[in-house]
């Protein structure tokens, strides 16, 4: 019987492909009654659970993989068959030989002659169905029950001292090895029930009693001998019956146990991806550390499942506590190690621009000490009266789209209205029914983003190539979408949509077309006024709030102190977080929380201030993601700002910064890495997160714009190589 086990745990590691150690199966079979508590009728050896019960049937009978009878059970027919045919044949042979020499009478020919002829028959018509279908291998204990019942009673009644009281003939005529086919038989027919107790005590028993009262009944010689093969019968079946509930009990065990660890086994691979096998190169120790304590879990728990001794398996569910518990906190951490970029497969150029940009490694010291234009954009002030009557019809049919159409043109509203943040401010103050949720006025709102529009942009920055107001407005379409296209719209109030409108306008507020790393390394005020530390950003945010004081423009002043405190939170979050080079930190987090600890909960604050930070993070990016034509625009735009950069360090003897070099710049390589190593692994996070099919479409968007940049990289080097091939010619 253990074979069959064994044969299931070949089975499993065939399919698993993991080897296992010799000593499992020692430990496996050795077992009696390691597991203290499988829910079994100890008497009838039935599991309380059906489901559990149907599947230790079905685990015998039908194999695990192929929906066909288990192997198990084809030899168990084999040699069912082979010993049934085999007596039955030899049966016939003595009743036909001792018909031919007359020693039994016609009407013991027909008797014996009909049971065997019927018995065979039953047999094999039985044996064909099983074959044919599953349905009938499900009831196949009571047929062969059946089955074995009335052999029992044929060789019972086929004894020659029996048949003779009924057919009147001479008692000593002929022997029939009957006693000795009783002995037999109950071998192979313990086999095709596979030792089931129940079944076995249920035939034998009977047959038992039967067995013994016709003897006693028709033998009228009683002698010692007699009485001897009684008694020994009697002893066969008793041990038989101990036998099987034994041997059934441990394959129940056996059974119940392998379960059990599938049940563990089966938890681990749906909980976690393998961080490993994962397409990004970028894992924050954190997310490694949480990955190796699921890996030694996953092993303790294994351990302890097959393990036998009761103090290891105490000891080793401490340990397996211990782990989860250092995985519990570490996911709380909120600090992160710098990254490293471990892959092999990122181009040199690439690992640069990261460490340049995504990284926060500290830019090398400049000699120069020269500081670059005054770029504090603070304390402006101007105010400009829109007219929301110059808005022709063709712009609010348009404008209505914002946040449902992914591809929505910014430039276009532009063109028409030579505004953008403005326009779209005012269209979602009375959309997002602004003037109910924030009691301000029209007025106030609108100033407020008039002055980040004009103001800041305009009269200061409206050189920037990329960072401008359209870069804002489309930043905060990309965000809105988002929402409005997720989960996110049911799980997050006005006042937090309101937080993404600011943040979204506002996150690059008086941006000097240059990057961090450029001021820091160049000196520039404003990394001396934030100390170095996230210098925009924090340069942004400020602005954002400095603005927010001046003048008819404070639109949040109707807010509670504690609505005021959590705005404010929110939006310097979100804004923070954008900083590039915290953005492994901030995209690591996320995935931590999102996909390995899976516990973010948009209730607590903390998570929602993820979660949108996420959200701007996505949207601030999201021109890679967006229609062919628009992302080549943006790209040409924001290429144009780094070059720009990359003509003052010339100018400035600065070394250049990496794909800030207008005359050796690959703009479809840099684009390519960009989109390959930043953008796609934050939107596939993103979209697995917000599991909405309109955002997919982004990615998918997404993915064709890096085929396209690699394509393109891809076809201009096999020019090159072929040019350079043709001149060597
Ligand atoms: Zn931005």
């Amino acid at each position: 019987m253990n074979r069959s086990i064994s044969k299931m745990y070949d089975e499993d590691q065939e399919l698993s492909g993991q080897a296992r150690h010799p000593s499992e199966y020692a430990i496996l079979k050795h077992d009696n009654n390691e597991i203290p508590f499988v829910p079994v009728d100890p008497n009838l050896l039935f599991f309380n659970d059906k489901t559990m019960q149907n599947r230790y049937f079905e685990i015998l009978y039908i194999g695990q993989t192929t929906n066909e009878i288990s192997k198990e059970f084809r030899y168990n027919l084999l040699s069912f068959y082979i010993y049934l045919t085999g007596f039955m044949v030899i049966a016939l042979g003595i009743v036909v030989s001792l018909f031919e020499d007359q020693k039994i009478s016609t009407n013991q020919l027909v008797f014996h002659l009909s049971c065997i002829f019927f018995i065979l028959f039953y047999a094999y018509f039985l044996l064909f169905c099983i074959l044919k279908s599953l349905r009938v291998v499900r009831i196949n204990r009571i047929l062969y029950m059946a089955l074995g019942v009335f052999t029992y009673l044929y060789m019972i009644f086929g004894a020659t001292q029996v048949l003779s009281t009924f057919t009147e003939d001479d008692k000593n005529s002929g022997h029939i090895p009957m006693t000795a086919g009783i002995v037999g038989f109950t071998y192979s027919y313990r086999r095709i029930l596979f030792d089931s107790y129940r079944h076995i005590v249920l035939t034998l028993i009977p047959v038992l009693i039967i067995y013994l009262s016709i003897n006693l009944i028709y033998s009228e010689i009683l002698t010692y001998c007699i009485i001897g093969e009684f008694a020994a019968i009697a002893l066969f079946v008793i041990t038989q019956i101990i036998e099987t509930h034994v041997v059934e009990n441990r394959t129940i065990q056996l059974f119940y146990r392998m379960e059990r660890e599938q049940d563990t086994f089966s938890d681990d691979e749906t909980h976690k991806p393998n961080i490993e096998n994962e397409n990004s190169y970028f894992h924050s120790v954190i997310e490694l550390i949480i990955n190796k304590c699921d890996f030694i879990i996953k092993e303790i728990k294994y351990a302890a499942s097959v393990i036998i001794f009761k103090d290891v398996k105490n000891r080793l569910k401490n340990a397996q506590n211990e782990m989860s518990a250092i995985r519990n906190k570490v996911s709380k951490l909120d600090y992160f190690e710098t990254f490293e970029i471990t892959s092999q497969d990122i181009d040199e150029d690439d690992k640069e621009f990261i460490s340049q940009n995504y990284l926060n490694i500290s830019p090398f010291p400049n000699k120069s000490s020269r500081m670059t234009k005054d770029t504090n954009t603070e304390g402006q002030k101007c105010l400009f009266i829109f007219n929301s009557k110059l808005l022709i019809q063709e712009v609010v049919d348009y404008i209505s789209k914002v946040g449902f159409e992914w591809n929505f043109n910014v430039f276009y509203i532009n063109e028409k209205t030579g505004r953008s943040i403005s326009v779209l401010a005012l269209y979602l103050y009375k959309k997002l029914n602004i003037e109910e949720i924030l009691c301000c006025s029209e007025q106030e709102f609108f100033n407020y983003f008039d002055s980040l529009e004009k103001v800041i942009y305009m009269q200061m920055y409206k050189v920037n190539p990329y960072h401008n107001a359209l870069h804002a407005a489309e930043v905060f379409t990309s965000i809105h979408y988002f929402i409005n296209n997720s989960e996110l719209s049911k799980s997050i109030n006005k006042l937090d949509t309101i937080c993404t409108l600011i943040a979204g306008f506002g996150h690059d507020v008086g941006h000097p077309g240059l990057t961090n790393r450029y001021l820091i390394q160049s000196r520039d005020k404003i990394a001396i006024q934030y100390n170095d530390i996230s210098v925009l950003e924090n340069m942004h945010c400020s602005t954002m709030f400095t603005l927010m004081s001046i003048g008819n423009t404070n639109f949040l002043s109707h807010l509670s102190d504690d609505e005021w405190v959590i705005c404010r939170k929110i939006i310097l979050a979100m804004v923070l977080d954008t900083d590039l080079s915290r953005h492994f930190e901030v995209f690591t987090k996320f995935r931590t929380r999102a996909s390995v600890m899976n516990d973010l909960s948009i209730e607590k604050i903390d998570d929602k201030i993820l979660i949108l930070s996420m959200a701007l993070k996505c949207a601030d990016i999201g021109h890679s993601a967006k229609s062919p034509e628009l992302h080549q625009r943006w790209t040409s735009m924001v290429m144009e700002e780094f070059f720009n950069q990359g003509d003052l360090e010339k100018s400035l003897g600065l070394p250049v910064s990496m794909y800030c070099d207008r005359n050796n710049t690959d703009i479809p390589k840099s684009q390519a890495g960009f989109l390959r190593n930043i953008c796609i692994p934050l939107y596939e996070i993103w979209c697995s997160f917000l599991k909405s099919q309109q955002v997919d479409l982004c990615l998918g968007q997404l993915r064709e714009n890096y085929q396209y940049w690699d394509q393109n990289m891809k076809s201009r080097m096999f020019t090159q190589v072929k040019k350079l091939q043709d001149e060597s010619l």
